[in-house]
């Protein structure tokens, strides 16, 4: 007889069915034993009565061991209705109960995760992942991506994989770096993002890129942030800020309509603030605009615009968002004027408080980026070493592009409502950028590093 999943059991009432998963929960009630039995998929309520030959084994049964069940699909009556879960109209009666594999006592409370050290639980992911909620974060954030992918192959984006090993490319954070064994002494280093690809396949032609790409920096953790985290990366030819952000608008109201439902957003069309008004009206470039900050299902999005194009840091002129980053058309005459006065075409995503993307359009004319990289003060052997390759794309054909990047953790972490992008995220890092299952990172061994050329000097435990 085939299995069928948890979830299709009310579709069976009367029949008998086989069904595979784990023990969530065993409750003895005297003459009658219950298992809460847990697929993929859902729970469903298992009984055991007093005549039940299987029911002193399962009494007896280890929590969280993976079981065969067979059993018939009754309606319960209506007093014992739950109607927390989706299985709650129906149980199984056992008619025979197998131990497949026998669990040991976990080691924390797999319904009690919010009261378990974090550490424990990211050691036991695999488990800790096993608890209902967090299980549909994922399958959430799987429909998110699965939606964003289908909308934006609607109207002729291409997905496309852009290199991990790779060089560095600027986004404000330090790289991750990985030592060449063919080439010692060189490194490669992973992407803070894939912008200088994106830029690379306007220039190639392609018009309209998106990728759900894997960004790594290397900066201090905080709750919604991590080591590496996954970006919504998009890219558009021949396109101006209005079509960007239109865009984007379109696309997530969309999604919030679809998957969310229950959700309501603040206000139609999404406000446009400039950066300047943001700081003189709310004293921050990410505010939360909700009415009501205690409601789940607001979601306040906003566009914070016109960012300057330079911050300055310990007196030197530093990009605000990207040295890719275009002036407004208007502005580009204060290059040799006065460039920390320039207003960019930058923008922000901001939803509830939070900055959850941001883009800009792109400069496609090599005097002009020769002419930023001038003003950050990178001499021109590094300019040639690091951008030589954007400065020669762009004499060959570059259109005018620009694009945006929202971040999928942050935006799943707001919608399933999370305090922490760590919940929405299979494999997360610890908040000190460790990864206590895995127990990454870890020294490498003396034959390793022989072999890559490198001497460790300061031995940190
Ligand atoms: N690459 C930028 C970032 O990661 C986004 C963009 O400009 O499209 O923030």
């Amino acid at each position: 007889m085939e299995r069928i999943f948890t979830s299709d059991t009310p579709q069976k009432i009367g029949k008998e069915v086989n069904l595979y998963g784990w023990i969530r929960s065993i409750r003895n009630m005297g003459q009658i034993i219950f298992i809460d039995l847990r697929d993929g998929f859902g729970l469903v309520q298992v009984v055991f009565d007093d005549k039940n030959k299987f029911r002193q084994m399962a009494e007896d049964a280890k929590p969280e061991s993976v079981v065969y069940v067979k059993g018939k699909v009754v309606k319960r009556n209506s007093k014992n209705v739950n109607d927390k879960i989706p299985t709650g109209t129906i149980e199984i009666r056992a008619s025979e109960f197998k131990i497949l594999n026998e669990s040991q006592t976990p080691p924390f409370e797999i319904d009690r995760e919010k009261a378990t050290d974090e550490e424990l639980r990211l050691k036991y992911r695999y488990l800790d992942l096993r608890h209902e909620r967090i299980h549909r974060n994922l399958l959430m954030r799987h429909k998110v991506i699965n939606f964003l992918r289908n909308w934006l192959d609607n109207r002729k984006f291409v997905e496309i994989e852009t290199p991990i090993i790779t060089s560095a490319t600027p986004e404000g954070a330090r790289d991750y770096v990985i030592p060449s064994r063919k080439y010692p002494g060189s490194f490669y280093a992973l992407p803070q993002s894939p912008q200088q690809y994106k830029q690379l396949l306007m220039v190639a032609g392609f018009e309209r890129y998106y990728q759900i790409a894997r960004c790594m920096r290397d900066e201090d953790s905080r709750g919604d942030r991590q080591p590496e985290f996954t970006q919504l990366d998009l890219e558009m030819s021949f396109v101006d800020e209005d079509d960007i952000l239109k865009l984007t608008e379109e696309m997530f109201t969309e999604l919030v309509k679809t998957l969310y439902p229950d959700k309501k957003i603040t206000t139609e069309p999404w406000p446009r603030i400039t950066y300047k008004e943001a700081i003189k009206k709310y004293k921050t470039d990410k505010p939360d605009l909700r009415r009501n900050k205690k409601d789940n299902n607001e979601l306040a999005f906003a566009f914070i615009t016109d960012f300057p194009l330079f911050a300055k840091e310990n007196g030197k002129l530093a990009s605000e968002h990207h040295p890719f980053t275009a002036p407004k058309t208007d502005q580009i005459k204060l290059l040799d004027k006065d460039p920390g006065k320039i207003v960019s075409t930058s923008y922000d995503l901001v939803l509830n408080g939070y900055e959850v993307g941001s883009g800009s359009l792109r400069i496609h004319d090599a005097k002009i980026q020769q002419k930023i990289f001038n003003i950050l003060g990178i001499d021109e052997k590094t300019i040639e070493a690091k951008f030589g390759h954007m400065l020669d794309a762009f004499k060959y054909g570059a259109p005018p592009h620009g694009g945006i990047a929202p971040g999928i953790d942050r935006l799943v972490m707001i919608l399933q409502n999370e305090p922490n992008i760590r919940e929405v995220i299979a494999f997360p890092k610890t908040d000190k950028a460790r990864d206590p299952m895995m127990n990454s990172p870890k020294p490498l061994d003396d034959t390793a590093l022989k072999e890559l050329g490198l001497i460790i000097k300061n031995k940190k435990k």
